[in-house]
């Protein structure tokens, strides 16, 4: 059994044009994704901003309602779930954000932030244990004991989403759900919260759904990959697969992108042309055809499955 088994998940939003508009059109944030995450496993969701990652996270996390599909948790069924049932599965999930000082309470000190889910979920019996708890917290994401009564301005971007991490893992949730979490930091610091994620996986068993527009970020932490286009899976299947040979035009052209680590690969970066279109007049066909360097003509009004390419892999392309 899977940890988490999303299947058929679709969030549509309706759109009206106008005040006293009757017609509803609906953008289709998310439109029929499944995938599964493995305990302790790590999933990279990847797509360019807009193509309905942080939607499909928030339909997860319960904040938005699902239109259609299931979403299972430790093999329970929590699409409708609501109340206190939710709220006690919903330790079991938790979420890091891109941004983590408007994440964190500007008032709070880090041991109060990281202290408080714990209160709240009952976590420890004495104060002694509380306090002892938050000080192993704080240490294990790299912070000090003595750091637990300064407040999130006095903390720099790395140590603020530090904090953000030790917190999650105060529930000690099986899943994390990272939203761009490095997105807004330097490079250098960027690696180092990269790899603290991936030593706290190892040691507290959790799994990740890393969420980012930057594929060399996911490829160096995850297991598998799910590409998203316009609410879509466009191509799923093992980190390092899909990374050596990436099927799909538009993962192509993602990892065109990403800096060679060995120049003598000689990458050939392919340069998508235009934007992302708007999901509310998503494109005839494959929905990536305005945008495709292999673009043919069955392309403008054939819509191409999402189907099984070889082992674990599968891509949506008339060509593959
Ligand atoms: Fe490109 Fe056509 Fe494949 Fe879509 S189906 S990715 S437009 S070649």
């Amino acid at each position: 059994m899977s940890l988490l088994e999303v299947t058929d998940l679709k969030v549509h939003f309706p759109v009206k044009h106008g005040l006293f508009s009757t017609a509803r059109e609906s953008v289709k944030a998310v439109d029929g994704v499944s995938f599964k995450i493995e305990a302790g496993k790590t999933l990279g969701l990847v797509g360019e901003s807009g193509c309905g990652k942080t939607t499909l996270s928030r339909a997860i996390l319960r904040l938005v309602d699902a239109t259609g599909g299931n979403i299972r948790l430790d093999g329970e069924d929590i699409t409708t779930m609501t109340g206190r049932a939710l709220r006690e599965r919903r330790r079991k999930f938790q979420m890091i954000f891109q941004d983590p000082y408007s994440s964190l309470n500007p008032r709070m000190t880090a041991g109060d932030i990281i202290r408080e889910p714990i209160e709240i979920h009952g976590l420890a019996k004495t104060k002694s244990a509380l306090n002892d708890r938050v000080a192993a917290l704080m240490k294990s994401v790299g912070l000090s004991a003595e750091q637990a009564s300064r407040y999130p301005h006095e903390f720099s971007g790395g140590q603020r989403q530090r904090i953000a991490i030790a917190r999650a893992l105060a529930v000690e949730p099986g899943l994390i759900i990272c939203d761009e979490p490095v997105s807004a930091l330097d490079v250098s610091i960027q690696a180092q919260v990269i790899n603290l994620l991936q030593d706290l996986q190892r040691e507290h068993s959790v799994a990740y759904l890393f969420i980012s527009h930057d594929l060399a970020v996911v490829e160096h932490l995850s297991d598998d990959i799910l590409v998203m286009y316009l609410g879509k899976v466009v191509e799923s299947g093992p980190a390092a697969e899909i990374c050596r040979e990436p099927k799909h035009p538009y993962t192509q052209a993602l990892l065109s992108a990403v800096p060679e680590v060995n120049p003598a690969d000689n990458r050939k970066r392919i340069v998508l042309q235009g934007d992302l279109p708007s999901p509310i007049h998503p494109p005839s066909g494959c929905p990536f055809h305005p945008r495709c360097p292999l673009v043919e003509a069955r392309c403008n009004s054939e819509v191409p499955p999402l189907r099984s390419v070889g082992g674990a892999r599968a891509a949506a392309c008339h060509l593959i």
